[in-house]
């Protein structure tokens, strides 16, 4: 017997230290599909409770959308349910080259290459790309699978401050001597919401002979005029070299990724990225729906609309009742309340209200930048976003957070 008394003893400490410093996770079960009002069972045996839902990245609202349902069952039928294989082996369908080139003319990149999730992406691109004479220069805050992506890759690592320019044009030069450079982001930073300056990320990169890698997972499907992403929010379309990005978030939802850019790069992932290699394909129904996506979100922007409105109406809504928010334009809003017990304590009470948003907190956030961070999805209506609303008014008188109780001026709420 390997897993001695000891063992398990030792273990137990590690999970026990997890509770003592209020930071152990517990699951929530949600008794129905993901959309803007769930039923959530919480804690585990607890009475259901329907609430609002303020903490999806089902950003355009699709992962329950009837027509994508239709769409997938479909691929069912049609494709099957399972490929049982890796893609070079036996697991490439019709299907999966033709989502490659949708995702390909969506992004207006050169090629894509399909991959189980982001993380995978983000795992076995810079192995497959770069080699020891070259350095990845990344944002201080960027994703944790690229972190992971990065640690698995032989280059040099190095790093910038968050979105400080003069810093990572001093880490360009630094650098000058490497065979390749890579600046590294997220497009959208999930924690902050904020956006990655990629107009000027691409002229440093243009000047100091850098490729640019961005990942678009938060931004895909809804931001930039149509849903192109940061690069077209930020006018530097066609300008990237590498997007990786999800289907798991505004793109359905179920999972999967993909790497998207320079012919040449996704090729080598093709033949040398390893969870390309190494794990199975994306389910056909899975491609399925996300191509009938595809065809929602190309056809019209409605949905990215609806989602900016939103994203602008809640922000307003929180701004006149006083609340601390993290200033952005995209569908993260966080709702700053420094300390850790606070942001949990908040998010148990909304739950009480019928509000579902999760407390951040260390090792998540900086340790004292604890947080509720809202997401918006085109799935709100402005009923529930009022009534959501009242329940974080209602929590944060409780807690006397809001400006008004710190006797600061309140403009009034329109
Ligand atoms: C969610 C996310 C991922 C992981 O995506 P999966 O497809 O779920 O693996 C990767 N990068 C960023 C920036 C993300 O936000």
């Amino acid at each position: 017997m390997s897993f001695s008394d000891e063992s398990r003893l030792h273990y137990q400490t590690v999970i026990d230290g997890i509770k003592a410093e209020g930071v152990f996770k517990q699951e929530r079960y949600i008794h129905a599909p993901q959309s803007s009002e769930i039923e959530v069972e919480f804690p585990a045996g607890s009475p259901i409770r329907r609430c609002i839902n303020m903490c999806s990245n089902n950003y355009l609202g699709l992962s329950s959308h009837p027509e994508v349902l239709a769409a997938a069952r479909k691929g069912l039928e049609e494709r099957g349910y399972g490929m049982s294989s890796v893609r070079f082996i036996c697991g490439t369908q019709d299907i999966h080259r033709e989502l490659e080139n949708r995702l390909t003319t969506f992004l207006g990149t050169e090629d894509t290459v399909l991959f189980p999730s982001c993380m995978d992406a983000n795992a076995g691109f810079f192995e497959a790309c770069l080699t020891e004479q070259d350095v990845m220069i990344a944002d201080r805050l960027v994703h944790a699978s690229i972190v992971d992506g990065m640690r698995l890759c032989k280059a040099v690592r190095d790093t910038f401050k968050h979105s400080d320019m003069d810093h990572l044009e001093q880490k360009l030069q630094e650098h000058h001597d490497k065979h390749f450079r890579m600046i590294i982001t997220d497009g959208v930073f999930s924690m902050d919401g904020d956006t990655a300056k990629l107009a000027e990320i691409v002229s440093l990169a243009e000047r100091y002979n850098a490729m640019v890698f961005v990942d678009d997972s938060h931004a895909t499907g809804f931001i930039g005029k149509t849903g192109r992403g940061t690069q077209e929010h930020a006018g530097v379309l066609g300008k990237i070299d590498v997007i990786t990005t999800t289907l798991g978030k505004a793109l359905g939802g179920a999972s999967g990724g993909c790497v998207s850019g320079r012919r040449e790069l996704v090729e080598m992932c093709r033949q040398r990225a390893r969870p390309y290699l190494f794990s199975n394909s994306v389910a056909p129904v899975i491609v399925a729906g996300a191509l009938k996506v595809l065809d929602l979100i190309s056809g019209t922007t409605e949905r990215r609309d609806k989602l900016e409105w939103n994203a602008r109406y809640w922000r307003g809504l929180l701004q006149n009742a006083g609340f601390d928010l993290r200033q952005g334009d995209t569908p993260i809003v966080p709702v700053m309340l420094y300390d850790a017990k606070l942001a949990q304590e908040f998010a148990r009470d909304l739950f009480a209200e019928g509000v579902y948003a999760i407390g951040f907190f260390f090792p998540v956030v900086a340790k004292g930048q604890a947080r509720i961070r809202t997401q918006l999805s085109a799935a709100h209506e402005k009923h529930q976003l009022d009534f959501a609303l009242e329940a974080f008014v209602k929590i944060g008188k409780k807690h006397r957070i809001l400006g008004v109780d710190k006797g600061e001026f309140v403009t009034q709420s329109a």
